[in-house]
């Protein structure tokens, strides 16, 4: 098998239908400049002419088609004419994809799979079979999105690069596809206390990995430190993964880390996470919004500033979902401004302890007692805090038993 390069090369097609339209689209993608010959085209094949400008000679094919041909495809629905092209391939040395079932053109296309840069040919070496190389395609696929497969580059690039990537809430099932093939991809991981942390045990042990998470209390690397670090190492050639709690840009503070990147120079790029503030409430059977019940959300970060106006608003109006963050130690301070800003004490509010983890627990109370309550159950951080009636225990239970106390 050979990988060839058709970027900027003639590829000609002769026959315009279905199988056409399939490998038109793997053409254009890979930057082929391409020449249609058929008397008719198929909707998709026509539709994919007018989108990237192709060149159609509407009429059946005749033998000066191939004039400069690199490769050539042909699916003409008509095994003698396709035979008669390949034919013609052979003698002008030009190589040939005979689509005709059971045919052996000098080419044929695998079944690819892609993971960045890497790509996965599958085909068959002696009767065609298309059906089978899709589904080792398809298994292949699955390993590589799964980040299974070892496809970190041996060779070092001249330059790294930094991928900030958000793991979600915790399970590794939370984490996107994208984020994890880049895991897969990392020479360093640069890793915080939450988020998808037995992800890492799946790396490769040559992989570095660079714990930064931060304890509330204990030692923490301070900011500046983790973007020399990232910095540092894409620097020296290697591909870096930030791998964050939730979402980079989430009180994350990956938005400073993009910065010092792009102030050096290096690439580098941001792959979206489940957040906490969503994922966590979501956990506990809260929805964020409800019709009819909050359509506004409001996050706060609870080692920041409350005070502001607009929180201690959002606080004081049951309509307004009001979802805290690192906000377990703060809770007195919290309550007692949103009392004072005139928020009923009788406000449903929930307190998630490590959401989405075997050991989430659930604290519901009020805005009056939720001081006390979380006192006694001994809360503790990591914590998502939600204030507003979306926290109402039985919120989603039909009517039915919402009337009865018992599933309350
Ligand atoms: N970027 C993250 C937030 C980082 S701040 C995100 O988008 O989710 C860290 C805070 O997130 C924690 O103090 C806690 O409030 C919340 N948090 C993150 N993961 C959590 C989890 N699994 N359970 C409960 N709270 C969580």
């Amino acid at each position: 098998m050979l990988g060839v390069s058709l970027a900027g090369r003639t590829v000609v097609m002769v026959g315009a239908g279905a199988v056409t339209a399939r490998r038109l689209r793997r053409f254009v993608g890979d930057g082929a400049r391409i020449r249609i010959v058929a008397p008719e085209a198929g909707t998709e094949v026509r539709a994919l002419i007018a989108e990237h400008d192709l060149v159609w000679i509407p009429r059946r094919f005749r033998a000066g088609d191939l004039a400069g041909a690199w490769l050539v495809h042909t699916a003409t629905g008509d095994a003698r004419t396709d035979a008669r092209v390949a034919a013609l391939c052979e003698r002008r040395r030009m190589l040939c994809v005979n689509a005709s079932d059971g045919a052996h053109g000098s080419a044929r296309l695998s079944a690819e799979a892609r993971s960045g840069d890497v790509v996965v040919g599958v085909v068959s070496d002696a009767a065609v079979d298309p059906s089978r190389a899709a589904r080792v395609r398809d298994a292949v696929a699955a390993l590589l999105d799964e980040g299974r497969l070892p496809i970190r580059r041996r060779r070092r690039t001249a330059l790294g690069r930094v991928d900030l990537v958000g793991g979600g809430p915790g399970p590794v099932d939370l984490l996107t596809v994208r984020g994890r093939r880049l895991l897969a991809e990392a020479d360093v991981v640069v890793a915080d206390r939450l988020g998808p942390v037995d992800v890492l045990r799946e790396l490769d042990p040559d992989v570095e990995i660079v714990d930064v998470g931060k304890r509330p209390g204990a030692h923490t690397v301070p900011q500046e430190e983790i973007n020399r670090i990232i910095v540092e190492r894409a620097q020296a050639g290697k591909r870096v993964v930030r791998l964050k709690g939730g979402d980079p840009f989430v009180f994350g503070r990956g938005g400073e880390e993009v910065a010092a990147c792009l102030a050096a120079g290096i690439p580098v790029e941001v792959v979206p996470g489940l957040t906490s503030v969503v994922s966590v409430p979501q956990s506990a059977g809260i929805p964020v919004t409800h019709r009819g019940t909050a359509a506004t959300l409001h996050v706060i970060n609870g080692q920041g500033e409350i005070a502001s106006a607009s929180s201690r608003a959002a606080l004081a109006d049951p309509a307004v979902t009001t979802v805290i963050l690192m906000g377990v130690a703060a809770l007195p301070r919290l309550v007692a401004e949103a009392l004072a800003a005139g928020a009923a004490p009788e406000q449903p509010v929930a307190v998630i302890e490590r959401g989405h983890t075997p050991a989430q627990r659930t604290t519901r109370s009020t805005l009056g007692a939720v001081v006390e309550d979380a006192r006694r159950a001994a809360v503790t951080n990591p914590a998502v805090i939600v204030v507003g009636d979306v926290a109402r225990a039985g919120l989603l239970l039909p009517d039915r038993q919402l009337a009865g106390d018992a599933l309350r």
